[in-house]
């Protein structure tokens, strides 16, 4: 089985924009959502703008501050402290990479906890580390893909052996945290994991983010398993031409399949969630600050 984030994530957006309707009725104002985007990178500027588009489909208000490249660390902080007073803000996303010499981590520091839907600050981290995610903005990326896991097996993951290949703190560790609070028995690895592949086999649910396409072999997935490609990595395509390009996983994804109970394609798994989240982040931390209880997400 394939596992469709597409159409995850396009019932959750669905769900999102209602109870923003709902939200906004009730509170007067929509939820809000702010993007900052330093620099011209062009793939960050594409995230941007999707971001914006998303968060006015669903309803938001929605606004974006385009900065240019020289923009010094200060008038960044600037932005971030009028973006925590704005009362009508929820969300605060500050993209990245920023630019050499702005020191990234003070910047996520800046921003108000209850207003960083991206997850990033030491308290949110903290929430979710500690067993209280309920309490706490998740990253987008790491929640999206657990979605996709539950999708399959349901919300109790007791007595499931999870190894997750990747110990980053934006995906790994996150989704890690994730699947333990879900009852899985967790198990982490990374680039100085001995016999990954024996490994890999011991899981029920694979998940993979790491950075390197199609290292996971068909042959590492268990009979059964669920497998969650995290992976986005552009590789030459000769076969569509000179100069082409295309986007693969860090799974061997029809190898994998053979022997997978169901699997995330790429693209199209994981990457629809992510933006998903960031709009059910928002809408959450409207309802958190409002003191309006949390919405499920209603995917
Ligand atoms: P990252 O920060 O580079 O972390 C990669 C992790 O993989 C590290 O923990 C590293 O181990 C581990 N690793 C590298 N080579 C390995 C190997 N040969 N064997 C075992 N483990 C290995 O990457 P990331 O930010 O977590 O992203 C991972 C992937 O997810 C990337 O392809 C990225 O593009 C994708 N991604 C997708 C989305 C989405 O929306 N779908 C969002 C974010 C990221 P060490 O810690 O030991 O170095």
């Amino acid at each position: 089985m394939r596992i469709d984030g597409k159409a995850v994530a396009t019932r959750l957006l669905a769900d999102v924009k209602e109870r923003a309707a709902a939200f906004a009725a009730a509170k007067g104002r929509p939820p809000g959502l702010a993007v900052v985007l330093v620099g011209e990178d062009p793939a960050s500027q594409v995230y941007v703008r999707n971001k914006g588009r998303e968060a006015e489909a669903a309803g938001f208000r929605s606004e974006q501050h385009t900065l240019p490249v020289t923009t010094g660390e200060a008038d960044l902080l600037a932005i971030v402290a009028k973006l925590n007073a704005d009362p009508g803000i929820d969300g605060i996303l500050v993209q990245l990479p920023l630019p050499k010499g702005i020191d990234t981590d003070r910047v996520l520091l800046a921003i108000d906890p209850a207003k960083d839907v991206d997850g990033f600050h030491p308290i949110n981290v903290g929430l979710l580390g500690s067993g209280a995610a309920e309490k706490a903005l998740v990253p987008c990326t790491p929640a999206g893909s657990v979605i996709l896991v539950e999708s399959v097996l349901g919300p109790s993951l007791a007595g499931k052996h999870a190894v997750v290949v990747g110990r980053s703190n934006i995906v790994g560790k996150p989704v890690a945290q994730l699947l333990l609070q879900r009852d899985a028995t967790v198990t982490i690895a990374h680039s100085r994991t001995a016999d990954l592949p024996a490994l890999c086999r011991t899981a029920d649910i694979l998940v993979a983010a790491v950075g390197r396409p199609e290292m996971v072999r068909g042959d590492w997935v268990k009979s059964g398993a669920v497998v969650i490609d995290v992976g986005i990595n552009r590789i030459p395509a000769p076969e569509k031409g000179e100069g082409k390009t295309r986007l693969v996983g860090d799974v061997a994804t029809e190898e994998a399949a053979v022997h997978a109970a169901a699997i995330t394609p790429v693209p199209g798994g994981v990457g629809p969630m992510t933006i998903a989240l960031l709009m059910a982040n928002t809408l959450a931390a409207a309802h958190l600050r409002e003191g309006l209880p949390r919405p499920p997400l209603g995917a």
